[in-house]
């Protein structure tokens, strides 16, 4: 029997008419059917948020209040870990072990570290104009009003819990807007904020097809940010919406992300690194390395091991803690790998390993395809240039460091990269000729809350984390103060009264 969620808006659960089957990847099966928002609830979500924001308790709380809220929530999680760690790995086909080790407990980090912070982080500062003209000013933060919050299906409860956190600790009311593909733990979460007694209105989550709510969503004159996380697609179209009624925007959109495997590398930690890089939650990761450029004198070698370890990486239901890889998170979605690596191999990548749907039982009704590895890519292909979003490591080899810098910042893309070198001298120096917002050295896919995060070029712009992600925001307000001894400033003689 399948669970029913409602929506949360105004500091209730709203059940409606329609509703929206979610499938569990790992075997097809409906787990459960969700209330799909329309223009009504759609307008009660903006209203709502608006008025929490303009006349409601949220903003006005004291940041010890504040504080104490978000700590609740953390907790919150914490107490419902292996719960929401059960619904995440079903809803999403992540290992339950990626689950409960990586994305819960990361996210109710995320509301901690942001509770702990905030003072610290919206402290004001005092700044002392030049000295003839008498002036000092202060620079304030305030929340920027009610931000929309549209995050993908790969993480749907750590994003969203970046976004929340952030846009709470600063004081803002939401709308949170997960993808209809998965809903539920973000809607668990809705449960734990409510058991946290926020004001209503301060959080409201609504679910739906992006392409029906999201232009309702996005231009409406009553929203102040939108914080998005998705496609690159998706991304310029609510680029658009907000241009209607402009509006702040924060973009986290795709990535082509190098690794540079250097001689020197210790190559067992490379290798082992790097499959992680590429298969963690089946390679559906915006930082996943999915192009890795290797020093062609040990070339053979990283290829022969890395596949011989990639064969071994174990496929199964995302709730079995022994699956390494779980399905992917939909049909279309494997269908869209399966078609990239059907096209690189047509266009003269080598298949080393994988490129295949498993056969068995144990797969016969879900979404997996087996990891897989392509050699000889060029960067003509198209799997150099666009995003596969799946279990598919490219590796080709270089000569030299000029050009694997020339190789990596070769994309459209600028999100994370990675090296892998005992220099950490050479290292740094690389990494400052690297076109990517995250450079990772001899290690990957260390998010930390005290460090912003974010892509260059066509990755996006804006931060998450750290505190520039959490000033993104706020807005800035300066106040300047006449300090003149006569008491009387330049402007108050300048017309000679
Ligand atoms: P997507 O762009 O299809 O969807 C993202 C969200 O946007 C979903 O909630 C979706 O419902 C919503 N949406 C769709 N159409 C919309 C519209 N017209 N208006 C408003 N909202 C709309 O992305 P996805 O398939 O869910 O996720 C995969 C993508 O996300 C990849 O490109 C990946 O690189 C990117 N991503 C980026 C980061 C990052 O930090 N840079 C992190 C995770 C994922």
């Amino acid at each position: 029997m399948a669970d029913d969620y409602s929506l949360f808006i105004n500091g209730k659960f709203k059940e409606t008419r329609e509703k929206q089957k979610v499938i569990n990847p790992s075997n097809g099966e409906v787990i459960a059917q969700v209330s799909v928002a329309g223009t009504p609830e759609i307008e009660e979500a903006l209203q709502a948020a608006r008025d929490a924001f303009d006349n409601g308790p949220w903003p006005r709380l004291s940041l010890k209040e504040r504080k104490e809220f978000l700590l609740k929530i953390s907790q919150g999680i914490f107490d419902h870990a292996s719960e929401l760690a059960g619904i995440e790995s079903q809803n999403t086909g992540k290992p339950i072990k990626e689950a409960t080790f990586m994305d819960i407990p990361s996210a109710a980090k995320t509301f901690e570290h942001f509770a702990n912070n905030l003072e610290k982080y919206l402290e004001a500062e005092k700044i002392e104009i030049s000295a003839e003209t008498k002036a000092g000013a202060k620079l304030t933060r305030e929340p920027i009003g009610v931000v929309v919050l549209i995050v993908p299906w790969n993480y749907p409860l750590l994003i969203a819990s970046w976004k929340m956190a952030q846009a709470l600790a600063a004081g803002n009311t939401l709308i949170l807007k997960p993808s209809s593909l998965t809903p539920l733990s973000v809607l668990e979460l809705a449960k734990i904020i409510d058991a946290a007694g926020l004001p209503k209105g301060a959080v409201n989550i609504i679910n739906g097809s992006g392409s029906q709510l999201g232009e309702a969503l996005c231009s409406d004159r009553r929203i102040d940010m939108i914080s998005f996380t998705g496609s690159n697609e998706v991304g310029k179209q609510i680029v658009n919406y907000a241009s209607q009624a402009v509006k702040k925007l924060t973009m986290e959109l795709g990535g082509k992300s190098a690794a540079i495997v250097l001689k020197d590398a210790d190559l067992e930690v490379a290798v082992n690194s790097l499959l992680c890089a590429i298969f963690l939650n089946q390679g559906q990761m915006c930082t996943a390395m999915s192009r890795i450029f290797v020093e062609d004198s040990i070339y053979e070698k990283f290829i022969a091991d890395f596949t011989a370890k990639a064969k071994r990486i174990k496929l199964g239901n995302s709730l079995d803690f022994e699956t390494q890889i779980g399905p992917l998170v939909s049909e279309t979605q494997r269908k869209k790998v399966i078609a990239y690596v059907e096209k690189a191999v047509k266009q003269g990548a080598k298949l080393l390993c994988g490129g295949k749907i498993p056969v068995g039982q144990d797969f016969k009704n879900g979404f997996f395809f087996e990891p897989t590895v392509l050699g000889s890519i060029l960067s003509e292909m198209a799997i150099f240039k666009e995003e596969v979003f799946g279990p598919v490591a490219c590796l080709s080899k270089f000569s030299g460091i000029e050009e694997a810098i020339k190789l990596a910042n070769c994309s459209e893309f600028g999100l994370a990269a990675s090296l892998w070198t005992k220099d950490t001298a050479l290292a740094e120096d690389l990494s400052n000729r690297l076109n990517a917002g995250t450079i990772w050295v001899n290690t990957y896919g260390m998010f930390y809350n005290e460090l912003p995060y974010g892509g260059f070029k066509q990755s996006g712009f804006g931060k998450e984390l750290g505190r520039e992600g959490f000033l993104e925001y706020t807005r800035l307000k300066n106040m300047v103060l006449d300090r003149s001894e006569s008491g009387k400033p330049l402007v108050s003689y300048w017309y000679g009264f």
